[in-house]
């Protein structure tokens, strides 16, 4: 689409000025990974602006500190120049490369998604199976599995979640070669080992150790305690998952699980965390500053924090009513709404986390080979 391909060179290009004024002024050094690895790049290259997209955490301590900001002239809004070329980055690099891309990397579209999924397991089970199958009351080990066999439920989750994950892993693979060589003599555990608390610590979601300014120029560190609560909330549904899977498939004991059961208390505590994390993150969102605000991309954040939210609360449901005939209805939504975040994975908001991971290694191998090159102190 050559209108397309015109808007992301006009992207690229207000994304290039901006920091080339950054490179001049440096006022924003302390800051952020961003503005050092700024100091060594002065002809940003299409592989730059990629790196630093998405090395940016969007914390927007840059914009309400910068005197070029606007009203001025020069109209430097980093944080929102970088979430545009970040964006782009999705869909240049997306595996399969399918047309329709500036369409399915919308919020719009993996709420479609999200929904036809629950449709396409609700109409029918509710059409065709036998209603004391699905709206009649199951208790006992296997219950979840007298309204839908497991095999089609770990079938259609499986199969999902795997074609999703070889999408997202050569996406990624992609964005990696995108950013260039690797410097090539920096040492690979220590980088690794220095990503990995990048990541887990979101060190640069603090504008400097203070906070983001969302809302406005007060600093906040708001946005990073929902973000942890959401990432590690989602991690320990994970883990309720595998544990869940051993019990299953290793000791033979089927779900449901009692509430006192190592499952279901991971399952609930990391529910509680995502509810808490996109709940306030939406509010955030809703609430924010709108000046450094890419508003086209507010959908595809809401519509990734609104999965996250019916997952959980679809599950707490599940949880709370298993004992009773809603259970049928209750397992197909919350099984429709799972299979719509695993198929959107791949095209939705949330490559921001495997790509800015990828991103946060690359800056700590860059890291690692400064330090080789410094001189030894005397
Ligand atoms: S954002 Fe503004 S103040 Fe910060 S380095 Fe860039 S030009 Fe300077
Ligand atoms: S992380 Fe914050 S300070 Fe750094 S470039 Fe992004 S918005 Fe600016």
């Amino acid at each position: 689409m050559p209108g397309d391909d015109g808007n992301a060179a006009r992207i690229a290009q207000d994304a290039r000025q901006a920091l080339e004024i950054c490179n001049a002024c440096r006022y924003c050094d302390g800051y952020c990974a961003v503005f050092r690895a700024l100091r060594s790049r002065r002809e940003l290259s299409a592989a730059d602006l990629s790196f630093l997209s998405n090395l940016c955490h969007n914390c927007r301590a840059c914009y309400h500190a910068c005197q070029y900001a606007p009203p001025h002239p020069f109209d430097v809004n980093i944080p929102k120049s970088l979430s545009l070329v970040r964006q782009r980055t999705y869909r240049d690099h997306a595996w399969p490369a399918l047309p329709g891309g500036r369409v399915r990397h919308t919020g719009r579209f993996a709420m479609a998604v999200t929904l036809s999924m629950v449709a396409v397991l609700s109409v029918p089970a509710l059409l065709w199976l036998p209603p004391e199958q699905v709206l009649g009351r199951h208790s006992g080990a296997g219950a979840f599995y007298r309204v839908l066999p497991w095999s089609l439920i770990a079938g259609l989750a499986g199969l999902t979640l795997l074609w999703s994950l070889l999408s997202v892993g050569f996406s990624v693979a992609a964005f990696w070669r995108s950013m260039g060589p690797v410097p090539p003599g920096a040492a690979t555990g220590p980088a690794l080992r220095d990503a990995l608390w990048d990541i887990a610590s979101l060190r640069n979601l603090g504008g400097g150790g203070v906070g983001c300014n969302d809302r406005d120029d007060r600093f906040s560190q708001a946005r990073r305690r929902f973000h942890h609560a959401l990432s590690y909330g989602f991690a320990l549904c994970f883990a309720a998952t595998a544990v869940a899977t051993v019990y299953d498939h290793v000791l033979g004991w089927q779900a449901p699980y009692p509430v006192f059961s190592l499952p279901v208390l991971l399952g609930s505590l990391g529910g509680a965390g995502m509810m808490a994390g996109t709940a306030g993150l939406a509010w955030l969102k809703r609430h924010a500053d709108p000046g450094p605000v890419a508003a086209e991309l507010l959908g595809a954040d809401l519509a990734l924090l609104a999965q996250l939210f019916l997952i959980a609360t679809s599950g707490f449901a599940l949880l709370a009513l298993r004992e009773t005939a809603a259970m049928g209805p209750l397992l197909l939504i919350h099984l429709g709404v799972v299979l719509g975040f695993f198929a959107t994975l791949p095209c939705g908001k949330f490559l921001h986390a495997p790509f800015r991971a990828a991103a946060l290694l690359r800056w700590a191998l860059e890291r690692q080979e400064q330090r080789r090159k410094e001189p030894p102190s005397p």
